[in-house]
């Protein structure tokens, strides 16, 4: 039903219907605040007739109905508003006084043109009138404009939130062009010709590279209470936005003269105003941050995990932004008396229902879950999300603010069919699978599209499809085989979830499996290696497959007057079947001149026997240790100094590529230490790539 709802939703959207319907319109109308504004202060005087009734003097007595024109049009010329603008007020006199005129119809534009002239004539300033008013007046000035203050502020509020809402979008606009301004640098020398010095390397040391503290790929926190750190660039850009948001949240025009309602409930009615309309304007930020984003990646060079944390806390916020608006309401109705009247109408409780289903959304989007439960948080989280949509556009139906949804929807959607092109581009291949030891799963994948191309450190997200797995996608890096041609190649270490159920499947199997698969993508992003120097490849354990096929694209790049540009490759890995998992592609580096350092950190065989024709008895460890490939295989025993293998890698050199990919505490240990380095090499263009990603 909601499905179905929705769907009309977006079909009603093409055609435009909707839109015009919920269509934003601008709330400070001056002629209404004029006519509104003059009528209070002209209804304050007494003028010399006995009418009775709700604006009976100022509708039915001529001189009194001809001081209000004047008023309105002092008030629009102060304004500098045009006649056409004097003329609508003409039809707010209208609905005004539609109980007076009920008989003869509306007045006229003549007729208001006729009393406006004739009262020109006789027009005094109401100082100078003594008894009752029988005659045109000019009101009290200072007077008059509190009223217009009063009627003015709640109505400008609005626009405000509006332009303000707008602002937001701007800010982020505003870094995604940074962004991609500098990434345009990185495909020039330009950008370590211009930005190495000193200053740069101690603001990239300081501000740019590290967590904001302790670890940004290992998570902080314990039990349910864990989350990810950003980094230092992030949080700039995250606490740019949030004063940003502070100071928009924060300014308003308070009428102190309490003329149209006391403090507290502006303070209540503003407040919830200004949160609630850019709690909208975060919509499509959120929206479009969320998705897969591979055009925005592709223009600024922002990396998906980067865009997931800017979502995250544009959901924070704007969370906060409903909360505001949905307690000061609340409350605003409770005190003003009138929640029994408006607690059950639509726009309440569709109200209501986004606000429920928002704080479940981020309840259940906290990192605990993603971590834990992720096919969980996916599935809840897209059809929350659907229901907040759905809501909120109930919520806003009547009032304006629709385009908002509008475009998070068009985001949304063409995220969707971006996605589908990429997976129909890609076919339904046929992928081998092959169980490497207990954990290790290799998928070799026949590329069959020739519009189908991944760069090296690129990855996919892989859907496997068997009755019990097609529905979840997992992203892993690709690679192209270096021993067949087409052939794609991803090496996946087994987890707790899709990943453990494709390695059962395999054990049935005797290790072996073909099936028919799906990929999306390519995402992410390749290094311009060719522009650096020196570049050092570190990868911990399974986190072998990024820096390896960047490391084997700069090889291949490398000319024969290269000599003064040097390439190393350490790998520090404790299990031995992934040492056979990669065997060719480590010889590939080899050939291609590549230095490169195999530390091996699981526990070291020393006693066992090596002697010849022993080495059939022995277990998988002892074997690979004990023969002379694996030997020539592994160059160190133990952890790599990282902080050496940098500082080795930098002398000598002026620009240093650093690609790491590992755990989280080695990604995180080697971008403190790659900063550290910057710092001290303030003459020389160090730059930091992770291809880790966690979200
Ligand atoms: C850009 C990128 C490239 C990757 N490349 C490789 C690779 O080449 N080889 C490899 O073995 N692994 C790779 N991974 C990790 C791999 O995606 C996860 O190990 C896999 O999704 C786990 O699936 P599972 O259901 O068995 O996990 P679970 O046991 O359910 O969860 C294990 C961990 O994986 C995370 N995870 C689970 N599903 C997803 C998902 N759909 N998207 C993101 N994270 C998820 C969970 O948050 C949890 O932290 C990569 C991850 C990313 C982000």
């Amino acid at each position: 039903m909601l499905f179905a709802q929705i769907l009309l939703l977006l079909m009603c959207l093409a055609s435009g219907s909707i839109a015009k319907h919920t269509a934003t319109v601008k709330r400070t109308q001056w002629d209404q605040i004029a006519i509104n504004a003059c009528a209070k202060e002209l209804e304050s005087y007494k003028f010399d007739t006995d009418v009775k009734g709700r604006h009976a003097s100022i509708c039915t007595y001529e001189p009194a109905l001809g001081s209000w024109l004047h008023c309105a049009k002092g008030v629009l010329d102060s304004k500098k508003k045009n006649k056409e603008t004097f003329e609508k007020s003409f039809g707010r006199i209208n609905q005004f006084c539609n109980d007076y005129h009920r008989k003869d119809g509306d007045v006229s534009n003549e007729e208001f043109y006729r009393i406006f002239s004739n009262a020109s004539a006789f027009i005094r300033p109401i100082g100078e009138v003594k008894e009752s008013v029988s005659c045109p007046v000019i009101p009290d000035k200072a007077s008059l404009d509190r009223w217009v203050w009063a009627y003015f502020g709640p109505l400008d509020n609005l626009d405000k939130g509006n332009v303000y809402g707008i602002t937001i979008c701007l800010y982020w606009l505003g870094v995604l062009f940074i962004a991609a301004v500098y990434h345009l640098l990185n495909f020039s020398r330009l950008k370590q010709t211009v930005l190495r010095n000193r200053v740069s390397a101690f603001l990239r040391a300081h501000y740019v590279l590290p967590a904001l503290i302790h670890n940004h790929a290992m998570s902080v926190g314990r039990w349910f209470f864990i989350g990810l750190v950003p980094t230092r660039l992030e949080t700039l850009v995250l606490l740019g936005y949030v004063l940003l948001h502070g100071v928009l949240l924060s300014s308003y025009n308070f009428d102190r003269n309490e003329l149209l309602s006391d403090h507290k409930s502006q303070v209540l009615i503003f407040l919830s105003d200004r949160a609630g309309i850019l709690a909208f304007a975060h919509f499509p930020l959120i929206v479009l941050f969320g998705g897969k984003n591979s055009i925005m990646t592709w223009l600024t060079g922002i990396k998906y995990t980067a865009f997931i944390t800017y979502h995250k806390w544009l959901g924070r916020f704007m969370l906060v932004d409903c909360a505001i608006h949905a307690i000061g309401y609340t409350y605003h109705a409770y005190i003003e008396n009138y929640w029994k009247y408006v607690k059950y109408n639509d726009l309440w409780t569709s109200g209501r229902h986004a606000m429920i289903i928002v704080a479940v959304l981020v309840f259940f989007s906290f990192f605990f879950f993603r971590r834990h439960y992720y096919e969980f948080f996916v599935i809840t989280h897209i059809i929350l999300a659907i229901g907040f949509f759905y809501e909120a556009w109930r919520h806003c139906y009547k009032l304006g603010w629709g385009e908002w949804i509008i475009a998070c929807a068009l985001f949304w959607v063409a995220d969707r069919i971006l996605r589908l092109i990429k997976i129909i581009i890609f076919g339904i291949p046929l992928a081998k699978l092959k169980l490497h030891g207990e954990s290790m799963i290799q998928v070799k994948i026949p590329k069959s599209s020739k519009w189908w191309r991944a760069e090296a450190g690129q990855y996919v997200y892989l859907y496997f499809l068997k009755p019990k797995m097609f529905w979840q996608s997992h992203p892993f890096t690709v690679m192209d085989s270096l021993v067949e041609d087409d052939m794609l190649v991803i090496v996946i270490t087994m987890k707790n979830g899709l990943t453990k159920k494709l390695q059962e499947y395999l054990v049935q199997n005797e290790g072996h499996a073909e099936m028919r698969v799906l990929a999306e993508g390519p995402y992410g992003h390749s290094t311009r290696t060719y522009l650096f120097e020196s570049m050092l490849f570190v990868a911990g354990g399974t986190g072998m497959p990024g820096p390896l096929s960047m490391a084997i694209k700069a090889g291949q790049e490398l000319k024969n007057n290269d000599d003064y540009r040097t390439i190393k490759f350490v790998w520090s890995v404790r299990n031995l079947e992934l040492l056979e998992v990669y065997k060719k592609e480590v010889m590939v580096l080899k050939e291609l001149n590549v230095d490169v350092r195999i530390y091996y950190t699981g526990e070291r065989k020393d006693e066992l026997s090596v002697e010849e024709g022993t080495t059939a008895n022995m277990n998988m460890q002892g074997r690979l240790l004990a023969t002379p490939k694996t030997a020539e295989t592994i160059t160190d025993f133990g952890r790599p100094n990282i902080g050496e293998l940098i500082e080795e890698a930098v002398s000598g050199a002026n620009s240093l590529l650093i690609v790491c990919c590992g755990s989280e505490g080695f990604v995180d240990k080697t971008r403190e230490l790659a900063a550290k380095k910057v710092l001290e090499n303030g003459e020389k263009w160090i730059e930091y790539v992770e291809e880790f990603q966690n979200w």
